[in-house]
């Protein structure tokens, strides 16, 4: 099986698709400086994710490269890197949530990256109690600073730039266009992405 699918973001909002092992997943800044969460789950086994975590155990890298594979809560590779035009990501810093502007910017109900991927996700029958899994942040620019301490300022991702994910088994997904318009990380207007899954490119056939 392989998918395909155009998905449009708008700023702020999330969206959900599902992808097959094999399928190609472009993820498009389409205004830049937006960055973006991005979650996972192995469609055999909703509980197995995406996991930064695991990830870092493996490739022993606070970032990611092309080439490299990101892995799940069960140590087994889902996606691997094949294209990225920024070189910038994150996968240490948690999805902005509900207490992340009522508690720490006094601004309750602010939309965020954790109800927005919780909702693109149910309509693949994710469990309502099942937890969102730590997101990878692509385009997202956590650099880390004198000290060991990190911090979050605008991604250099400019007017589409774009990275590439080959995925390594069947899928559903969920991004979500940061809504941070309070502090630096999205350039204080959060704006649209794209999503095109497409089936990777096979052997072509010849007519004789
Ligand atoms: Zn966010």
């Amino acid at each position: 099986m392989s998918a395909t699918a155009d998905v449009f973001v708008p700023g702020g909002h999330g969206r959900g698709f599902a992808a097959d092992e094999g399928d190609l997943v472009t993820i498009v800044d389409v205004e830049g400086q937006q960055a973006l969460d991005f979650v996972a789950v192995a469609k055999a086994d909703l509980s197995e994710g995406l996991s930064g975590v695991e990830t870092r155990r493996k490739l022993r890298s606070l970032y990611i490269k092309t080439g490299d594979k990101l892995y799940t809560s069960a140590g087994r590779p889902m996606f691997e890197v094949v294209e990225d035009s920024i070189g910038v990501h994150d996968y240490t810093v948690p999805a902005c949530d509900p207490s992340r502007y009522a508690v720490d910017f006094g601004c309750p109900g602010h939309r965020n990256c954790l109800d927005n991927m919780f909702e693109a996700l149910q309509p693949y029958g994710l469990p309502a109690d099942l937890d969102v899994p730590e997101p990878f942040n692509f385009f997202q620019n956590s650099p880390v600073v004198e000290g060991g301490r990190t911090g979050v300022v605008d991604p250099p991702s400019r007017p589409g730039d774009k990275l590439v994910l080959r995925a390594l088994m069947d899928v559903y997904c969920a991004v979500s266009s940061c809504p941070q318009d309070i502090i630096p990380g999205n350039g204080l207007v959060p704006s649209a992405l794209e999503v095109h899954v497409r089936p990777a490119e096979g052997f072509q056939c010849r007519s004789s």
